[in-house]
């Protein structure tokens, strides 16, 4: 069979991460191995984001800037995967005649078939979206991976409809996995050596809310840290309205379980929350982060913030601030609200300054800059247990996680990789920690 190279260019979140691994998997077959250089692949797949503008312009820039290469070599093939190829569909086709392929987010499993057709010149676009008795089937296993941590999709789809964010229509519907496939998945890769499991949705906790066909969330968590050779469970991402108080208590009862949560906050006054559709208040948020940090003392709370929603007022903005303060996130992902057509939000006067937009990040970024440096700080002197994930960028480093999810970096050789080790931190700067090993 001759070796054909796929180039995956991935952006957004880790469902789209997820997503590229079985897109490699499935196209094993087909004869493609995956690159890292763009120039040598017979196949390039954008896997997209359409979560802010910024992202999706410099995906169609990214395309067009394809046209001289296919004039050049007209035997490589472009397509395009993920949130953008779901929203725009043939009119991608239509609008960059280089483009081979679109499969959408309920499309997957027609990559193989779609490849093999625009090997034979076959153009196609597929945005179709299932109904979810369909999907439950479509979950191909991703395989190869000799990580020591992977990722496994439990939920797909978002019924929450956030009046800023295009999730809900481009990625359709939730879907919650089946159980006991979910635990032969784990037990699968704790069986090829794995030692972390991250269990992956875009609302991870309200797996098994809806229908009584699969149990709540937090009964799937205790499953899998039962599960033998897992020695780290961690979930991404949760929503703050579905965080139970069984799923609370699992930071209490599950040592394996991880202690960190990512739990977006995206406001921090009950007026934006409320015009954001988030469906709960500043108060439930800070009273969930309360009985979080009894369940586990020391638990660690990353989130994400939004900045600028439409009619946000400086003492709005300030509440923000405010809950920054009283939460003390490790880490922030923080972003000026973007408009996306067709939404609710979109729809919503915006008569803030773009300055005045930029300035507000700026501070709260700065904000939490100092947070996350203390945060960094307390570490120093303190033993951790780090899992050695791979080589560190530095010559003759390894790299890990401790448990609360934040990069390790220590003198190691590779035989370190894979295990579980008790590593003295040196120093904290601001996204990583030094250690040395004990
Ligand atoms: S919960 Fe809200 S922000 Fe998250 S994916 Fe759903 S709609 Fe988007």
């Amino acid at each position: 069979m001759n070796q054909k190279k796929l180039y995956i260019d991935t952006v957004g979140c880790q469902m789209n991460v997820n997503d590229s691994e079985r897109i490699v998997t499935m196209l094993q077959p087909l004869g493609y191995t995956q690159t890292q250089r763009r120039h040598e692949a017979s196949l390039i797949l954008f896997n997209t984001c359409t979560v802010r503008a910024g992202a999706e312009e410099c995906l169609l820039q990214n395309i067009a800037n394809l046209k001289n290469l296919k004039r050049k070599k007209p035997g490589t093939l472009i397509g395009v995967a993920g949130c953008v190829a779901q929203q725009m569909g043939t009119e991608l086709l239509q609008k960059y005649p280089w483009v081979d392929l679109v499969f959408g987010t309920h499309n997957l499993h027609l990559v193989p078939e779609m490849v093999k057709d625009a090997e034979q010149g076959r153009r196609r676009a597929e945005t179709d979206f299932l109904d979810s008795s369909e999907r439950l089937d479509l979950f191909p296993p991703i395989e190869g991976r000799k990580r020591v941590s992977t990722f496994v999709t439990v939920m797909q789809g978002c019924d929450n409809f956030c009046s800023y964010c295009i999730v809900p229509y481009v990625r359709g519907r939730e879907i919650s996995r089946r159980f006991d496939e979910i635990l032969h998945e784990v037990q699968g890769l704790a069986d090829q050596g794995l030692r972390e499991v991250v269990l992956l949705g875009q609302n991870v906790n309200s797996y098994g809310l809806k229908g009584e066909e699969q149990p709540p969330f937090a009964e799937l968590v205790r499953a899998v840290a039962v599960v033998a050779g897992i020695d780290r469970v961690r979930f991404v991402t949760s929503h703050p309205k579905d965080m139970s108080d069984d799923l609370i208590a699992c930071f209490t009862d599950l040592p394996k379980l991880c202690g960190g949560l990512h739990l977006p906050a995206q406001a921090g006054g009950n007026r934006i929350l409320k015009a954001m559709n988030r469906g709960y208040s500043r108060e439930h948020y800070l009273e969930t982060i309360a009985k979080l940090r009894q369940a586990r003392p020391g638990i660690k709370i990353t989130g994400d913030m939004i900045v600028g929603f439409p009619g946000e007022t400086e003492a709005e903005f300030e509440e923000t601030l405010s809950l920054m303060e009283e939460v003390r996130y490790f880490d922030l992902f923080s972003f000026v609200y973007s408009p996306r057509p067709g939404t609710k939000a979109a729809e919503l006067s915006d008569d803030l300054a773009k300055e005045v937009k930029l300035a507000r990040l700026d501070r709260l970024q700065k904000l939490q800059a100092v947070h996350s440096r203390i945060h960094n700080e307390a570490y120093v002197g303190s033993t951790q247990q780090v899992l050695v994930e791979g080589l560190a960028k530095r010559h003759g480093q390894v790299s890990g996680r401790c448990d609360s999810g934040r990069i390790v970096n220590l003198a190691g050789s590779p035989t370190l990789i894979g295990k579980l080790v008790d590593v003295k931190i040196l120093e904290g700067y601001a996204n990583s920690l030094l250690g040395e090993l004990l």
